[in-house]
């Protein structure tokens, strides 16, 4: 999973939605909230790590999350740049799964591409 310092390199910009209303809010709520609770269901880790499986499952099984998904991706691939929003930054986060998976599926569809 990519930092947000690593994000920052590929223009994917996580902010902390009590600073800003720039971007769009990934946190509780949205439909890319993390359902796992710092506390109750592990360490601020685990639960991103817990995320990290969820978010993959429902990408593959859930419309609404992978129609959302998609619509970050054409945003982010249109402007060449995005913000995400969530109340932890500066703590590491479900946000950087989302944005590691946009990075991702920028470069696995490059692979895909016919070499010419
Ligand atoms: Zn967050």
């Amino acid at each position: 999973m990519l930092s947000y310092e690593e994000l920052k390199k590929h223009d994917i910009f996580v902010n902390n939605r009590r600073d800003t209303s720039y971007g769009i809010y990934v946190g509780r709520g949205s439909v890319f909230g993390n359902p796992f609770v710092v506390g109750k269901d592990g360490t601020r880790e685990e639960v991103i790590e817990k995320y990290r499986h969820w978010f993959w499952d429902k990408l593959k099984e859930d419309e609404i999350v992978s129609k959302e998904f998609f619509r970050l991706y054409e945003l982010w691939r249109a402007h060449g740049n995005i913000a995400l929003l969530c109340y932890c930054f500066p703590l590491a986060c479900h946000s950087q799964v989302i944005g590691s998976a946009l990075v991702w599926l920028r470069d696995s569809s490059k692979a895909e591409m016919p070499s010419q």
